[in-house]
Formats: structure tokens, sequence, C-alpha cells
């Protein structure tokens, strides 16, 4: 405990493992943090082991995937210290540093740091329809991890969604040999009309490598045949005790399909809930419907010695989160004095051209797949906290009865109080809420977090009171 560290990195994805490695190579004392068994975050998860047990299906993977590989054997050499299988569950701000609460194997410690680098990544936006918690319906997050931690596939699958995500599933599903059912494109008719204008900047950098996978994918699939539907709406997941089938409108047709699984997808969002729990200020961001971290060009938060990179601080993808992760680097070994302020900004240049390259298409993308109203104004008899089952018709009743804001919802309706402490319906009550009293989402705010961010047993934190 005694040790005070130049830096702790919460997340071994690859802004955090870039963050660490460079951090490493110019002697800085950091310690990574990850709760994940081994490092990759959520695009390399498993990559390790894949390369290692299944090297067929990690061909198949792809290119993007194998990168994972390389950037995963540099962090584990580059001298920075590792542990993961720690869930970070609490940080406490000290007059000169943090103090950062992991769980492992049911015990939790605390660590000290000069410096805090969140690199925790993003999350599936939830996606409120009628039977979104029957059992056989999950976020397509959650097929990818069971194909890479296991190597395990889905039969049945039908891809609800919009978004790169939904189209690279249905391609990794396919090179698996698992055929999905169907995908079914919700992106709203118009989107594409509207981005149209973004395109040309889109074509600079980068650009043109990620549309043409984008692309390919859906060339994929034509190819294989699978049945692909458009404009989606009116989507209903039925089932008595599992999904089984799914109603929905195609361009105006009503259809029906079985289903054994639903992956069901509307993009990702930064995870806020380390930075919200420690005061970083949020901004609303109207087009992509979430908050994200107000940040400066190294990922400095507005709280000193707290820094965000990656997903986190905005969705650029796996490349543009390394940049970001030598970035936020670059600047803590300027604080702790290992380089002086031009040192930083020369190592800062390569890395800001190549985020700007990997963030070029990013307008374009964001507008063509920016969610549509349904996802984000859900019905009133559809439940928006799981945990605590409560509707979106409650919150939007609550609010008629004089709450004023998410934390007032807490005290009306225990929305954001279950086990994952609002991490799913956070943005949701915020958004349900500042529509029904007409003022910005801003304004009105989100949940305040509270620790434990991770569940941890009652056992655990008396243990620590023995310590
Ligand atoms: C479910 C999901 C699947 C995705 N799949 C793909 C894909 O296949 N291809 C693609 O290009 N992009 C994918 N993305 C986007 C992709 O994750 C990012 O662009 C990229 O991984 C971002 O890197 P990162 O380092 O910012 O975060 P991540 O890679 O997400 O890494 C964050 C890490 O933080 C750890 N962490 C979070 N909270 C805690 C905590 N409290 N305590 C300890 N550790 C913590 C996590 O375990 C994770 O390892 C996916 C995103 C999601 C949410």
């Amino acid at each position: 405990m005694n040790t005070l560290h130049d830096a702790v990195i919460i997340g071994a994805g690859p802004a955090g493992m870039a963050a660490a490695t460079l951090l490493a190579d110019h002697q800085a004392d950091v310690v990574v943090l990850d709760e994940q068994s081994a490092p990759g975050g959520q695009i390399y998860r498993g990559v390790e082991e894949m390369a290692a047990r299944m090297p067929d299906l990690f061909q198949l993977m792809g290119a993007d995937y194998a990168r994972g590989d390389e950037l995963v054997a540099r962090f584990r050499t580059c001298g920075a210290e590792y542990r993961p299988a720690h869930a970070v569950w609490q940080i406490v701000p000290r007059e000169d540093h943090h103090e950062v609460w992991a769980s492992s194997a049911g015990r939790s410690a605390p660590l000290r740091a000069r410096n805090l680098l969140l690199a925790t990544g993003a999350m599936e936006r939830p996606v409120p329809v009628p039977g979104w918690t029957l059992p056989g319906v999950m976020g397509a997050g959650a097929i990818q991890i069971l194909l890479k931690s296991g190597g395990i596939l889905p039969e049945d699958l039908v891809i609800v969604g919009s978004g790169p995500l939904v189209y690279l599933l249905a391609a990794q599903c396919l090179s698996a040999g698992a055929r999905p059912t169907a995908v079914l494109e919700t992106t709203p008719r118009g989107a594409l009309a509207a981005a149209l204008p973004l395109l040309p900047a889109a074509l600079r950098g980068k650009g043109p490598s990620y549309l043409w996978k984008g692309l390919s994918y859906k060339t994929l699939l034509r190819r294989e045949g699978v049945k692909l539907f458009h404009n989606v709406t009116d989507i209903a997941l039925q089932g008595e005790v599992e999904v089984t089938d799914i109603a929905f409108t195609s361009r105006g047709r009503k259809l029906w399909l079985s289903a054994g699984v639903v992956a069901l997808h509307e993009g990702v969002i930064p995870a806020q809930q380390i930075a919200r729990a420690l005061g970083c200020t949020h901004d609303w961001d109207p087009l992509q419907h979430c908050f994200r971290p107000r940040l400066d060009g190294f990922g400095n938060t507005t709280l000193p010695g707290v820094l965000i990179a990656g997903d986190g601080g905005g969705i650029g993808g796996a490349r543009a989160a390394e940049h970001s992760g030598r970035l936020a680097a670059a600047e803590i070994l300027f604080r702790i004095n290992i380089l002086n302020g031009e040192a930083r900004d020369g190592l800062a240049l390569p890395e800001r051209r190549g985020l700007a390259a990997h963030l070029a298409v990013r307008p374009f993308l964001d507008r063509l797949f920016a969610p549509a109203p349904w996802v984000t104004a859900p019905a009133d008899d559809v439940v928006v906290c799981r945990c605590e089952e409560v509707t979106a018709g409650a919150i939007r009743a609550a609010v008629a009865q004089g709450a004023q804001g998410p934390n007032q919802a807490k005290a009306f309706l225990r929305a954001g109080m279950g086990p994952c402490q609002g991490r799913m319906c956070g943005p949701l009550v915020s958004e349900i809420m500042a529509t029904a009293l007409n003022r910005p989402v801003d304004d009105v705010g989100y949940q305040r977090v509270r620790p434990p961010l991770k569940p941890i047993t009652v056992g655990e934190l008396a243990a620590v009171e023995e310590n």
C-alpha cells in the first residue's frame, strides 16, 4: 500500500496497453489493473489463448484481431506491472494521489497512484424493446465474448441493430461456420442521405479502410445468402420462458421470424461510471445520445491527475485508442518530470496525426448510425432499468409527480440502484427524464454514481476493515 506509483491504469485494452508500454519504456513505475483474466480489452479479448489453442479460428477472425496478439506481446514484456482479474470498485481521492481499490479472488487491497489513467473502454448502448430481458436475448458484444473466449457459436442467431459491429459480428459468425438466420438492420430510412455530406471528410486519413471493411462485410453477407431486412422498426421479442420469436416491421411490411438467440446492437457509448464517481465533468452528445467526459488534447479530465484514453473518452475504435493511450502516457511522463514540455509535444505529434487519421471517418459513421428515436425513447411499457424492473412509463410518471432528475428517480423508483448501479440504464433515464421535463439532458444530469462500482461481497468489505 505504501508505494506511490507514478501511474495506475485501469483497463488493459488497446488504450491501456499502449499507454503502459510507453510509460514503462521510459522507466515510469506503472501498474495496470484489469478485471479480465488476460490482456486485450473488448476487441482483443482472448487473443493469446485463441492464437495458441485455436489457430484456425484465430486466422478466421481476421487481421484486425491478429494485431491484438502483437500488441499484447509487446505489453507483456514492457516492464509494466500487470494485475489481471482485478476489478476496480472504488477510488478515493487523497491530497496528492488517488487510492485505487481493486477486488481479486475475494480480497480487496488499495494502490496509491500519482496519476490515474482510466482506459475502461465502451459499453454497448442498451436496446430497450419489448422482450429484451428474455433469456436468449443479449448484446452483440456478448456473442463476441462467447466466440472470442471459448470459440462458442450460437445456433439460430438473429442479429438486430445498426452500426459497424452488426456486420462485423455477422461476418465473424459466418467465417467461424455459424450462419446467422438473419440480420435485421435498424438504420432508419434517410440516415444515409443525412450522412452523405460528411462522406468527403470520411475519405481522408484511414477513413477509406474502415468504409471498405464495412462494405466487404455486407458483400460477404449477400454472397453467403444471409437474409437481410432493412429499415426495421417495431421490434418485439417474444417467448414464454426464453426468446423464441421476433416480430418486426421492415419497409412497412409486418414480419415474423423464429429465433434461438437474438443479438441486439445499437452502437457503443463511453463507459462513464468511474469518471462519474470521481466527479469528472461530462457533456451530452446529442447526436450519439450519450455522455462524454470533457477532455483536453492529452486526455486530461477536469480533475487534476485523472486522465482518460480510448473509447471511454469518446468512441474512436481500437487504433484510435492506442494513439490516445500514448498521448495520455506522454502527458503523464511530463507530469512526473521524465519528459519536459518539448519532449512531450514531440512524442505527441505523430500520435495526434495517427489519431486524426483514424477519427476522420467518425462524423460520417456517427451520423449514419445515430440511434433511431425508438432506441432512446422507449414505449411506456418497456423495461428501462433491468435490475429494478422499472419501465419507461414509470419514469415518465415520476416526472409527472415532481421528480426533477435521475437522483430523484432513484428515490421514487429505485431506477439505477440494482447490482449494475445504473451502468446500463443511466443514460436512458437521463434522456427520458429530460424529454419529459422538456429540458436539456446536460441540465437534468446523471445518476450520482456510488461505490462499489463492481459488486463485491459484504465479507470482502468486512475483511478490508480488519486489514
Ligand atoms: C462489447 C463490445 C465489443 C466490441 N467489439 C469490437 C470488435 O470486435 N471490433 C472492433 O473494432 N471494436 C469493437 N468494439 C469497440 C472496441 O472495444 C474499442 O474500439 C476498443 O477495444 C477500445 O479500446 P479501449 O482500450 O478504449 O477499451 P477496451 O478494449 O474496452 O478495454 C477496456 C478494459 O477495461 C477493463 N475494465 C473496465 N472497467 C474496469 C474496472 N472497473 N476494473 C478493472 N478493469 C476494468 C475491461 O475489462 C477492459 O479490458 C467493441 C466494444 C464493445 C463494448
